[in-house]
């Protein structure tokens, strides 16, 4: 399997193989990288399973065969069904990614029950486990930076944490994020892991992170390494849970998802577990008041608004990075036809699919969107009929699958963060504060390690200095 950059022209050079694309993350020409070509489901799971049918898996057996071929010969496959198997482990809940019914037709799929209780855990264990092997193999080490608001920051370090040959400092704006958030991040009890609240927004602690990249002295010297949302590896990980649920519920019958979408990275897996050959009949991309992707569909216009904050922080986007790898497609492989009008997005702030890349894309996903009012309405009906507690971003979700349901139709939401993560959210729209997990309320009382900073390049590049161990 060979990965090509969505920058790169027809008839480019021979791609590279994923254990390169694991830790470039970001390809030299600025792409993001995408396979070759696509496997088949039926030929991978039938040749290394006989007749067994995919409800017949554990979670973790299923990602080491879906995964297999993405990875190909770059890990060898004991080595990566070990890793799956490690990952899935720091689970709470056996089946990992459990189903829980709503009503007849619609069901729930839990992604929350990892150690930081939002979907992230589910790519970052392994693709944590997979840096380090590759690390390992090459005698080489990693510093991972990244910026956070939210979810991605914690997901990422309690991954890494105590793992041997990477360190990783992640940023956050300095009181702006919330306390569970915070202390997510400040209280892992590992010395390879460095949170660092920085005097300044999310938008400067970005810029903090770019800039490090692109001091390619530092950059060398430091062996900077990123895992954001357009690492390859992210996205592999993801395809397998839209196969375990159509599989579980429907062998035959196809099943439509719908996605609470930020960065498109969550929704693009299920775009290529359709590829793989997954009986899914639609993609349903749920966005809060920053829809900028539901407008896209409806209009075939990418429109640039300013981004408004919601209770919904993790959808809480302007251009999702991930939908270069979807324009790329609807280009048919063109890269310089997909950064030309991405190039004009960013200058003019819109930019317009032909008619007949608007039928393709609209052949496949639907989207609508819900606003915080919405959705502390869907949070309390759900709690009043079903007695369930739901966080923001999966209300946003469910909410969007009733408007767009059709009659007979097998839906399932993915549930993408846990109620006790947003409690305050949830008590606004229940009266009552969800109990929280017993990992997750012991980091109220845990100490906190935080570095502070000014936003200021070399002061941010002497800390990751400081730290960085070997
Ligand atoms: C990251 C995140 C999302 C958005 O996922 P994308 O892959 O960025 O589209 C939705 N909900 C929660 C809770 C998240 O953490």
């Amino acid at each position: 399997m060979r990965y090509i950059s969505t920058r790169s022209e027809p008839g480019h050079g021979p791609g590279l193989a994923f254990d390169d694309v694991l830790l470039a993350g970001l390809a030299p020409d600025g792409g993001l990288y995408v396979p070759e070509h696509v496997p088949k489901l039926s030929s991978e799971l039938a040749s290394a399973a006989g007749s067994r049918r995919y409800s017949e898996f554990s979670y973790s057996e299923l990602a080491a065969r879906l995964m297999g071929p993405y990875v190909d010969d770059a890990v060898d496959r004991d080595a990566l069904e070990a890793m799956v198997a490690d990952a899935y482990a720091t689970f709470a809940h056996p089946d990992v990614c459990p189903l829980v019914a709503l009503d007849d037709d619609h069901w729930l799929l839990e992604l929350f029950h990892g150690p930081t209780f939002a979907f992230k855990d589910i790519a970052l264990q392994v693709v944590a486990r997979l840096f380090d092997h590759e690390l390992e193999r090459r005698d080489d080490r990693a510093m991972i930076v990244a910026a956070t608001s939210g979810d991605t920051g914690s997901a990422a370090m309690e991954a890494v944490a105590g793992r041997e040959r990477i360190d990783i400092v992640v940023l956050h704006p300095a009181g702006r994020t919330s306390e569970i958030q915070r202390r997510q991040m400040t209280t892992l009890d590992a010395s390879n892991v460095h949170a660092v609240a920085v005097d300044g927004t999310f938008d400067d602690c970005q810029d903090l992170v770019k800039a490090m990249f692109n001091d390619q002295a530092f950059r060398a010297e430091t062996k900077l390494a990123a895992v954001n949302s357009i690492n390859w590896a992210r996205v592999a990980a993801q395809i397998v849970y839209y196969v375990w649920a159509a599989g579980r519920l429907a062998d035959e019958r196809p099943v439509t998802f719908c996605v609470p979408t930020g960065n498109f990275g969550n929704v693009l897996a299920g775009h290529y577990a359709r590829r793989m050959g997954m009986p899914i009949e639609r993609l349903v991309i749920a966005s809060n008041t920053n829809d900028i992707l539901s407008r896209l569909i409806h209009t075939g216009e990418l429109a640039a608004h300013d981004v408004v904050p919601t209770l919904s922080p993790s959808m809480d986007i302007q251009i999702s990075s991930n939908l270069e790898r979807l324009l790329f497609e609807l280009f048919d492989g063109d890269g310089e036809a997909t950064t030309g009008l991405l190039a004009q997005f960013r200058s003019e702030g819109r930019a317009r699919l032909s008619a007949e890349q608007h039928e393709r894309l609209r052949a496949e996903f639907s989207g609508d969107r819900l606003d915080d009012r919405e959705t502390l309405e869907v949070m309390g009906r759900v709690h009043a009929d079903a007695r369930m507690f739901v966080d923001p971003h999966t209300a946003v979700g469910i909410g969007v699958a009733e408007r767009c349901r059709r009659p007979g139709e097998l839906v399932v939401t993915l549930a993408t963060a846990h109620p006790a993560k947003f409690g305050d959210a949830v008590e606004r729209a229940t009266g009552r504060l969800p109990d929280a997990p017993p990992a997750l309320a012991a980091v109220a009382d845990r100490p906190e390690r935080c570095a502070s900073l000014p936003n200021d390049v070399a002061a941010i590049e002497d800390f990751v200095r400081s730290v960085r161990r070997g």
